[in-house]
């Protein structure tokens, strides 16, 4: 941050020129009534609940295509809020909820009190001749009304129409023919097409060169449903032609074309894409200057790739037209970093320092002028008036959004006409679709500028002084201490005490590429799993993706064996407890550290002997560290010292947790490190020995493990790996009469057979807490925004090659949208690649063995017979040497039609009618399981209704419905789906220990003195 005030810091006379500027744009904005979105954002807080509610009607309702649905929605946004505060004395939604078609005529009105006097007698007249459908015509018109005052036209002729009285005054404009990314290939190639089809009609009426014709602004996520990093290669080969032509027309017709920023970790990309156009001779025979990419300021990496941009563009002999913006996605960013555990936020945290960046950029841009026409895009007054005064002549030209700023821009030309500057060139960008694609978009970019840190957001607040305004963000970012926001915590301090487990960021070219390098070496490396105590027998393992491929071989336990462990865990465990919960957490800590120092060690394993995708992997290991920590914290929590009870005086109450003895831990291949480590460092934390049996697939990553944690220090007779079969070892096992209790996670049948086993057990009764199946499905609304449960419902269904219990295995869609919302699906899962987990661009990797997969196989056989086929991937060539069940996706009658849980990539699809949520409801829960459920709807009573009605464990609204974390998702069903209690929560370490309660009488020896002398103080 110091490099950047020091390049951000303006010399005296800049300064107070700059200041200058801003306070009298400042005050003409406060002295003028706002029009269009300021207008919007003047007239609604949209951190209040009307403003939300109104958002969420406008991201929602043009998509709706039942009445049904519509009523529901607009009745739930609408019933809440108390509009009437907000509009006047109205107390009647329906008045308040037209009026605000009427507020958002773009000529806002001034005062909002006279308004609803006006209008509230006449639409409460309406209301009652008319009654529900003339509200929802009149909520649906209010909707496209401020669809109109965001999107500037509905397709390019349209556009270019409503900008003539615009470019009369001298304004030039930029669009964006944008939408939604493209999830599906279908998608890409249609915003393609708009990307075609507007150039060709700019170009019809370019004559005047780039800086003043109108241009184009593209966004490549619109280009391709998978440009990520993930896929950067394939993604970058398809972009790269489409985008090429569009340059090409752009280049020939002279007008600009700009390649929006997008997310953090598209960036790489952008600069591929971006530099392989920028070596492209053809492109620039002409001297064409209108190409260019968007730099997002709030990104750490933005003065750099600035410099990097000059220095290309010098080199190559080009000149550029560069945007700099200060970003659009800070809240994603800083949740995406979170989410993935990354060692630092790649934004700044302190708004003031993006805009230092901001200046710092500008700097560089405007010193670059030789090969960089900037463009500055903002809304900010103190922004236009630092980079006007740094310009001091050197040409550049400001960019405005449509329907922003437009205030502050005609007082930026009053005051250059008034003291006789040259008007800066001003740019509006102007996004063309349909208002019905376009308002959940414009929406969240609405809810940025919304922020209560925006410009928009505090000019329009009056308590915000002019001085406020116009400060000077570099010596106020100089004088903070810390730097970085101490709100805003650093991802591995999220969970307070207990430290967050480290995320892998693969995006970063500078991580990943050693990190594969490295394990490439460790491909060749063999494992070897032994049990605790004696030899085993030997049997190779080999890669369920490859099977040509060995992995390493497992010793498998015999019986007597298994005896000789439990007998040994038994002498070990009393020592064990008596440790206490806090030696007990130092050693489980330690443990999480030594499994991050063999991160690679563990990836490796993953891929090769679970067939697990890289990004499973480090999934895998996060969430096998979060519960080391996790329950070593719960063993601080509940084990240090006894919770004194109450009771009467003279007498002390106190009870003390303890483990029950030796506990059997049986984990499935699935999660063979996480799940693994969980049903192992639970009963540890709470003093038990513990007997661990991975499953027959993956016993050499649970051999690492448990390796790990005798190098942490927990002693082996304490800890113990039991390789071997269900039958022998689990077998053995659960029926010996030293063991204490069993924890397990897999299927419902072997659970039941478990629990019989246990049953005829002599001696105590033991408790038995197990995780199995489900019949996950996720209900979808029409409220719901196709692309984001096209999203979810891939990663559900298809991520880990649908090998999670949590996995979606059956997805009801409102019949009402069904047909497009299929579409979208199967259309992006046109986009996945199957094959070799190894390969970076894996998304479904193998299933875990040749019985899985003939479990599967003759599910799909009998769903080509019973079911509509919708979308079958292909077998992928790796199928020949390991085993594969790639996507798939029917659509059945009913949900009584399964009578299994199929656990792989197989979705399935059912209609149900909008009004028809209590059946759906009924229909999961008949099913008996209850382990997830996800909803995507925009209507919040719907939700409370599922909430309240689905008899599951984990319940997922607006996102994809695996991956829970630890703490924060505690994981685990009901019914048919398990005994809980959940995983990761806060009441599953206490289950394995046993409660003793100490009743001392104080009075004993004679005399109640601690009585007495309490009466006395
Ligand atoms: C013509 C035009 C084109 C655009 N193109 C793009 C584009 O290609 N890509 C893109 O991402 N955006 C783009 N934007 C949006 C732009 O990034 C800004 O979000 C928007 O213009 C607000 O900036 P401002 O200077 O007007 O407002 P200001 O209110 O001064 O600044 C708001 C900025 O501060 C950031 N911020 C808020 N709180 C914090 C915090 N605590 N720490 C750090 N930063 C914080 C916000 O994310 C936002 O970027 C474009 C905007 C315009 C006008």
């Amino acid at each position: 941050m110091a490099e950047r005030i020091a390049q951000a810091r303006l010399d005296a006379t800049t300064m107070s020129e700059a200041t200058a500027t801003a306070r009298a744009l400042a005050k003409g904005v406060r002295a003028h009534k706002p029009s269009g979105i300021d207008a919007f954002l003047h007239a609604y807080d949209l951190g209040s609940d009307e403003g939300i509610a109104m958002m969420c009607l406008a991201e929602a309702l043009l998509r709706i295509p039942d009445a049904h649905t519509a009523d529901e929605l607009i009745a739930d946004k609408l019933a809440g809020p108390d509009w009437s505060e907000k509009l006047g004395h109205s107390d009647s939604s329906f008045v308040n909820a037209a009026t605000f078609s009427l507020l958002l005529t773009g000529k806002v009105l001034e005062s909002a009190q006279d308004r609803s006097d006006n209008w509230k007698a006449a639409l409460g007249r309406a209301v009652g001749r008319l009654g529900e459908p003339v509200v929802r015509t009149a909520v649906r018109e209010a909707m496209k009304i401020l669809g109109r005052n965001f999107v500037f036209g509905r397709d390019i002729n349209e556009a270019l129409k409503r900008a003539v009285p615009e470019r009369k005054q001298g304004l030039s404009h930029s669009f964006d023919m944008l939408g939604e990314a493209a999830k599906t290939f279908e998608d890409a190639e249609r915003y393609a097409d708009a990307y075609r089809g507007a150039l060709d009609r700019i170009a019809e009426e370019a004559k005047n060169g780039f800086r003043k014709d109108p241009g184009i602004s593209v966004k490549l996520t619109a280009l391709h449903p998978r440009y990520e990093w993930s896929h950067a290669e394939e993604a970058v080969a398809a972009v790269l032609p489409v985008v090429r032509e569009l340059a090409l027309k752009a280049s020939k017709a002279d007008v600009h074309l700009t390649i929006d920023a997008e997310e953090a970790d598209r960036l790489e990309l952008q600069m591929d894409v971006f530099e392989a156009l920028l070596a492209d001779d053809e492109l620039f025979a002409n001297g064409w200057s209108g190409f260019g990419i968007a730099i997002q300021a709030y990104q750490k990496r933005a003065a750099p790739l600035c410099d990097w941009v000059a220095e290309a563009a010098r080199a190559h002999g080009r000149k550029l037209m560069v945007r700099l913006v200060k970003g659009a996605y800070w809240d994603t960013e800083i949740k995406a970093a979170q989410v993935a555990g990354l060692p630092d936020y790649p934004v700044f945290t302190r708004k003031v320092a993006t805009d230092v960046s901001y200046l710092a950029c500008a700097k560089k841009m405007l010193d670059a002028s030789d090969v960089i026409y900037p463009a500055f895009a903002t809304h900010n007054a103190n922004t236009i008036g630092q980079v006007k005064a740094l310009a001091a002549g050197r040409p550049f030209e400001f960019q405005r959004l449509h329907g922003m700023g437009e205030g502050l821009y005609e007082e930026l030309a009053n005051l250059e006409r008034h003291v006789g500057d040259v008007p800066t060139p001003v740019r509006i960008y102007a996004p063309v679709g349909s208002h019905k694609e376009l308002l959940a978009y414009l929406v969240r970019r609405l809810l940025e500028n919304g922020a209560n840190s925006s410009f928009v957001n505090r000019i329009a607040d009056e308590q915000v002084s002019i001085d406020e305004l116009v400060r000077d963000p570099v010596s106020e970012l100089d004088a903070l201490t810390p730097k970085r926001n101490p709100k805003i915590v650093l991802p591995n301090q999220l969970f307070g005490g207990r430290r967050n487990s480290a995320g892998v960021d693969l995006s970063d070219p500078l991580v990943r590429e050693p990190l594969l390098e490295r394990l490439k070496k460790l491909e060749t490396r063999t494992w070897t799993a032994k049990p605790g105590l004696g030899k085993g027998e030997g049997r190779a393992i080999v890669s369920p993706h490859d099977h040509r491929i060995t992995v390493g071989t497992t010793f498998e336990a015999t019986a007597a064996e298994v005896d000789r462990m439990v007998r040994a865990a038994h002498a070990a465990q009393v020592s064990w407890d008596a440790l206490g919960g806090e030696k007990r957490a130092q050693l489980l800590e330690r443990t999480a550290d030594l499994y991050e120092e063999h991160a690679e060690e563990f990836f490796s394993l993953c891929t090769r002997e679970a067939g697990k995708t890289l990004v499973d992997a480090v999934l895998e290991l996060r969430e096998a560290v979060d519960f080391l920590r996790f329950y070593a914290s719960e063993a601080r929590r509940q084990f240090t010292k006894p919770l004194p009870l109450p009771g009467p005086t003279g007498e002390q109450n106190e009870l003390r947790l303890h483990g029950r003895g030796v506990i059997a831990a049986i984990s499935p291949w699935n999660f063979p490190l996480a799940i693994f480590t969980g049903l192992t460092s639970a009963p540890l934390a709470a003093g038990n020995a513990v007997i661990t049996k991975p499953a027959g697939q993956t016993p050499l990553i649970g051999a690492l493990a448990v390796e790990l944690m005798h190098q942490a220090g927990i002693p082996k007779d304490v800890v113990q790996l039991a390789p071997g079969s269900g039958r022998v070892v689990g077998g053995t096992l659960t029926a010996h009469p030293l063991l204490s209790g069993v924890v397990f996670t897999g299927s419902t049948e072997t659970a039941r057979m478990i629990n019989r086993t246990l049953a005829e057990r002599d001696g105590p009764i033991i408790p038995f807490v197990a995780e199995t199946g489900g019949q996950n499905a996720m209900i979808v609304d029409s409220s719901a925004l196709p692309e984001q449960v096209t999203r979810d419902v891939i990663s559900s269904a298809f991520q880990s090659a649908g090998q999670r219990c949590s996995a979606l295995r059956v997805l009801f869609v409102q019949e009402d949208v069904a047909d497009g919302m299929i579409k979208m699906i199967a259309g992006a899962m046109e986009a996945l690649k199957v094959g070799d987990p190894s390969d970076l661009a894996t998304d479904v990797g193998p299933v875990i063995d040749e019985a899985a997969k003939k479990v599967l196989d003759d599910h799909l056989k009998w769903l080509d017979k019973n079911a509509k086929r919708i979308c079958r991937l292909k077998q992928p060539k790796e199928a020949a040497n390991g085993c594969f069940v790639a996507p798939a996706f029917y659509e059945i009658q009913s949900l009584s039609q399964l009578n299994q849980e199929n656990f792989g990539a197989i979705l399935h699809v059912i209609r149900f009618a909008g009004d028809k949520l209590g059946e759906v409801v009924d229909a999961i829960n008949a099913t008996g399981y209850g382990l997830t459920i996800g909803l995507q709807s925009r209507i919040d009573t719907v939700r409370d209704y599922v909430e309240e009605h689905a008899r599951v464990g984990n319940f997922y609204v607006n996102r994809n419905q695996i991956g829970a974390v630890v703490e924060s998702q505690p994981f685990g069903g009901e019914g048919l789906s398990g005994t809980g209690p959940k995983a990761g929560g806060p009441h599953y370490v206490a289950r394995f220990a046993t409660e003793r309660v100490t009743c001392i009488d104080t009075t004993a020896a004679g005399g109640n003195a601690s009585l007495m002398a309490a009466l006395e103080g």
